[in-house]
C-alpha cells in the first residue's frame, strides 16, 4: 500500500491520446489493443461494455468461451463483440458510440451471432473456439440449416482420417460442403505416387500413348507424350468429396495441366 504510483492524466484529441498511450505502453505488462482502445474512448459506452463483456462473474462467459478465445479481464469478449458489430472497424465504432448511454445494439448483435452458431452447431467442439463467427454469420445466416443433419455431418467429418484441418469443418458445412481447401485433405504419399507412376507409364509405353490418361485421349502432340514423374501430380480417381479414399487403388497420376484443370481433389 506504500507503493507510489505514476499516474498520467491525458488531454487531447482521440488520435493524440492514442499516440500517447502507445508511447507509454512499454512499461510493466503491456496493454492489449482493446485495453488501449478502452482507455482512448473511455466514457459511459466503454463502462457499460466492460460491465457486460469484461466481467468474469457474468454467467454467460462459459457459453461464450466455446466460441471465443481469451479472457474476460483482458477484454477478449468485449473486443469480439465490437469486432462483430463493427465488421472489423472497432476504432470507428467506438468513436461513433463513445457517448451512447446504452450498449443495446452491441449486445443484441453479439447475442444474435452466438445464438445462431449454437443453433446451427448443437455440439460444441474445441476447434470451434476462435473461429471468425462474425464473418460466418454474415455470410451464411440467411440459409436454412437442419441442426440434426449438421450434427451428423460434423461427426462424420471429425471421423475422417483424410481431413487434416478440423477447424475448417464448420465453414465447409456452412458453405454447402464444396470448398475442400478448408479441410486440407491428406494427399497420397510419395511411395504410392511412384508405384502408380511406374505402373501407368509401363502400360502407356506398350500402348504408345501418353502416361497421362487425359492427354492420351486428346488430339494434340501430347497424346503420346511420356511425362516424367516430376511433371505429374496425383489425383483421386473418385474425388475425396464424393467418398474417394486416399489409397493406391484410387490414385491416378495426371500431367500438371490436366490435374489442375480437374481441380477438385
Ligand atoms: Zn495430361
Amino acid at each position: 500500500m506504500e507503493t507510489k504510483l505514476l499516474i498520467y492524466e491525458c488531454e487531447g484529441t482521440e488520435s493524440q491520446i492514442k499516440e500517447w498511450f502507445k508511447t507509454i505502453n512499454i512499461a510493466g505488462v503491456p496493454l492489449v489493443p482493446q485495453e488501449l482502445l478502452n482507455a482512448i474512448y473511455s466514457g459511459q459506452f466503454v463502462t457499460l461494455g466492460k460491465e457486460e463483456f469484461s466481467n468474469s462473474q457474468n454467467a454467460n462467459i462459459q457459453k461464450w468461451s466455446a466460441y471465443i478465445k481469451g479472457s474476460a479481464n483482458r477484454q477478449a469478449f468485449f473486443e469480439r463483440a465490437l469486432d462483430w458489430a463493427s465488421k472489423g472497424n472497432i476504432d470507428d465504432y467506438m468513436s461513433i458510440h463513445r457517448n451512447d448511454k446504452n450498449i443495446n445494439e452491441l449486445k443484441k448483435y453479439f447475442n444474435t451471432v452466438i445464438d445462431w452458431v449454437s443453433s446451427v452447431f448443437t455440439d460444441v467442439e474445441s476447434e470451434m473456439c476462435g473461429l471468425e463467427w462474425g464473418r460466418l454469420y454474415e455470410e451464411h445466416h440467411t440459409k436454412k440449416f437442419n441442426s440434426a443433419k449438421v450434427s451428423a455431418e460434423v461427426r462424420k467429418l471429425y471421423g475422417d482420417f483424410f481431413i487434416k484441418d478440423k477447424k475448417g469443418i464448420f465453414e465447409f458445412i456452412l458453405g454447402g460442403n464444396n470448398d475442400t481447401k478448408l479441410l486440407n485433405i491428406r494427399i497420397f504419399d510419395e511411395p504410392t505416387k511412384r508405384a502408380v507412376y511406374k505402373k501407368q507409364t509401363r502400360e502407356a509405353e506398350t500402348k504408345k500413348k501418353s502416361n497421362c490418361s487425359l492427354c492420351a485421349v486428346g488430339h494434340d502432340a501430347n497424346k503420346s507424350k511420356i511425362w516424367s514423374f516430376g511433371e505429374m501430380e496425383a489425383d483421386h480417381v473418385s474425388a475425396w468429396s464424393k467418398g474417394g479414399a486416399t489409397s493406391a487403388k484410387n490414385c491416378e497420376m495426371l500431367c500438371k495441366t490436366h490435374n489442375r484443370a480437374k481441380g477438385n481433389r
